[in-house]
């Protein structure tokens, strides 16, 4: 064991907000960072976490989870700092890979869309270099990641998607859990996390927060939700319509389609097509090609029973596809616009047959939460450059599907490892807030914010 002093723990993005999650613990002349996110509201080096914070290159990087607010800089950084070693789950190596390639292309093409000059931040070569340094390791084995630290380094399943990882670091004299993304209960597809063990002992928790606002307790399971959400696409085949779920590329889209896939095979829904977009799409032979880490009992289809969705740039595909009933599933989750289901929806929302269904969770400052809240009337705009469109649709909802521990889950795992320290991170300022003040058991609470160091006494 090396000496003991303190840890230093900073925010470079990620604190005080759901952004850019990147967080370094720096101790006895060594540094490790805990995921590398972009901000996915932010565009050009804005969207970085507060790299500039780096004085050094870090030992190793850790990478919960494939969501690009955890992984989508990883190429930056490696080009920062050549040869950097990152962690993550194999199945996350696979998803992080496929997602930082899309997010080449997106950047690629928003610095011809919108002129945005730092873009792209990298390109497929970047994140191939990058790739050669994240290595994969199994859940439930410690690793070591640093020859001149005896310090080990342990994945621990997450529940929230395929590979995703809380993290439990054994540094010298002191040991910390990171939560990552969590899930407490079961999804379609995702068990819940592992439960952690009444003797796990953890001196500093880092804990998300997303749901610290959401006083979710009460609701409906999430059959009763499935049912509702179950009739509303219903009413709407029935009615000639086509039903569009706006929905993440990992995690969401694979839930869904198979959830309205075992709808229809329990004849709840009638048989139509279930469209679904490229990156869901690839993501979805990661999740087949690793189905050991999906619930025992969960029945993940084979991609060949979804269709894959056109090109929804072209008007004429969009006719087309509208013209008989189906259920699309298409990014972006919260319909950026010039995403697949913003194109969708300029047209859907001319014709009062078709619904809109969300499926996840909603910033005030996206198209989605706009359309979401508007009255029929009211113009909107899908696509950037095009003229807004006039709103007839009127069956536009939301439905909680949530991949994310509630606040009653989260106040749980923290009363069962009773940690000495507690870092409150991933939330906005009133899900922090409710957390603060509402879990913890008499542990040390920190809000850090991004730029903050906290120190911590080993
Ligand atoms: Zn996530
Ligand atoms: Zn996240």
């Amino acid at each position: 064991m090396e000496t003991h002093g303190s840890i230093n723990f900073s925010v470079l993005g990620g604190g005080g907000e759901v952004g850019a999650n990147c967080f370094q613990l720096s101790f006895n002349g060594h540094r490790i960072l805990l995921d590398c996110g972009t901000h996915p509201k932010k565009d050009g080096l804005d969207c970085l976490p507060a790299f500039d914070l780096l004085s050094r290159p870090p030992d190793a990087y850790f990478i919960s989870h494939g969501h690009v607010d955890h992984c989508g800089a990883i190429p930056y950084l490696c080009k920062q700092f050549p040869n950097t070693r990152g962690f993550a789950t194999i199945p996350s190596t696979r998803i992080v890979d496929r997602m930082l390639h899309n997010s080449a292309v997106v950047m690629e093409m928003l610095a011809k869309e919108r002129g945005i000059a730092d873009y792209p931040l990298y390109d497929h070569y970047d994140v191939g270099y990058a790739m050669r340094f994240l290595e994969g390791r199994p859940f439930g084995e410690p690793f070591s990641f640093c020859d001149t630290l005896d310090a080990r380094a342990e994945f621990i399943h997450a529940g929230h998607v395929l590979g995703s990882a809380s993290i439990l670091l054994h540094l010298p004299g002191h040991t910390i859990l990171y939560t990552g993304d969590i899930s407490r209960t079961r999804q379609y597809l995702m068990g819940g996390c592992k439960k952690f063990p009444k003797k796990l002992h953890v001196d500093t928790l880092i804990t998300e927060s997303t749901l610290g606002a959401t006083d979710n307790d009460g609701n409906g399971s999430y059959h009763a939700e499935v049912e509702q959400f179950a009739a509303a696409i219903r009413r709407v085949l029935h009615r000639g319509g086509s039903a569009l779920v706006p929905s993440f590329a990992l995690g969401r889209t694979q839930e869904i389609a198979n959830i309205v896939a075992h709808l229809q095979e329990t004849g709840e829904l009638p048989f139509t097509p279930i469209y679904t977009v490229g990156l869901g799409r690839a993501v979805y032979e990661i999740y087949d090609r690793f189905t050991e880490y999906l619930h025992p009992s969960a029945t993940l289809r084979p991609l060949s029973r979804f269709e894959r969705l056109g090109n929804v740039w072209d008007p004429s595909v969009v006719q087309n596809l509208l013209r008989t009933p189906s259920v699309i599933i298409a990014t972006s989750g919260m319909m950026t616009e010039n995403t697949p289901s913003a194109m969708l929806a300029q047209t859907m929302v001319k014709s009062s047959h078709h619904g809109i269904f969300f499926v996840g969770y909603l910033d005030p400052d996206t198209l989605g939460y706009r359309l979401l809240h508007a009255a029929p009337g009211d113009k909107l705009q899908f696509e950037l450059g095009a003229p807004a469109v006039t709103v007839a649709l009127e069956d536009i909802a939301q439905y909680r599907f949530s991949a994310h521990a509630s606040r009653s889950d989260l106040a749980a795992i923290i009363e069962r490892i009773r940690p000495k320290n507690i870092i409150y991170v991933h939330g906005d300022e009133d899900a922090l807030a409710w957390m603060a003040a509402n879990t913890g058991n008499g542990a040390e609470t920190f809000v850090p914010a991004i730029g903050q160091t906290i120190t911590i006494e080993t």
